[in-house]
């Protein structure tokens, strides 16, 4: 389990979870929401030629192949797993649904049977959904050769009604090596994108560069 790499050097790693739930779906189906992907991230990432990391779930690669295209595509991008439907690892994690008993290393194998057909730059790197998790959650994993990757900045954006603050959040804590979480899911992170062009002139600034989390991580 790592929250961040090594404290040396300019390097950190912007990271994007890709949550997708059955009520995600649902809201889609009725189209009380009309997207959970931010095209305007992915367009600046791409255009600016900045390294980042997507933790994806399942249900989100299934609904949106063709951005999984997208992002697999790009050297700079690296895919890893956030669970297969966003269920919750523990108990008690922000209300999310709980995965079945039993089914906690089934469902995150499943996700890698789903993202690694896309090819790219795949890792064994995993986000428990809402970062719980317990002894009983990392048990379960172990078979699977996972490395737990939570993050050492939270940038706050889920549900944001302003930019500022997640900028802040963002450029507050950030140090050589941290691993910054986002999110890539539009309506659930409404602020993200205009957020972004701010935090990666806040990390020029500071002399941080981003680059994959492989790279952060294993830059000692
Ligand atoms: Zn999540």
């Amino acid at each position: 389990m790592v929250d961040h790499g090594p404290r040396v050097g300019d390097r950190v790693a912007l990271t994007f979870d890709a949550d997708m739930t059955d009520g995600m779906l649902n809201n889609l189906r009725t189209g009380r929401v009309k997207s959970y992907a931010n095209l305007r991230i992915l367009d600046r990432l791409e255009r600016e030629q900045v390294p980042a990391t997507f933790f994806l779930t399942g249900k989100w690669v299934q609904r949106y192949p063709d951005l999984t295209r997208r992002i697999a595509g790009n050297p700079r991008f690296e895919l890893a797993n956030h669970t297969y439907g966003h269920l919750a690892f523990t108990g008690d994690c922000y209300d999310l649904p709980r995965v079945a008993a039993g089914g906690m290393t089934e469902d995150v194998a499943r996700t890698f049977r789903v993202i690694e057909p896309y090819g790219g730059r795949q890792t064994r790197y995993f986000r428990f959904p809402g970062l719980c998790h317990d002894e009983a959650a990392l048990d379960a994993l172990a078979p699977l050769g996972v490395t737990v990757v939570d993050g050492d900045v939270v940038s706050g954006d889920p549900f944001a009604t302003a930019w500022k603050p997640i900028v802040r959040a963002v450029l507050e804590h950030v140090r050589p090596g941290s691993v910054v979480i986002m999110h890539v899911t539009e309506a659930n992170a409404a602020m993200t994108d205009e957020a972004l062009p701010y935090i990666l002139a806040g990390l020029r600034e500071r002399g941080l560069v981003p680059a994959p989390l492989s790279e952060v991580l294993a830059a000692a």
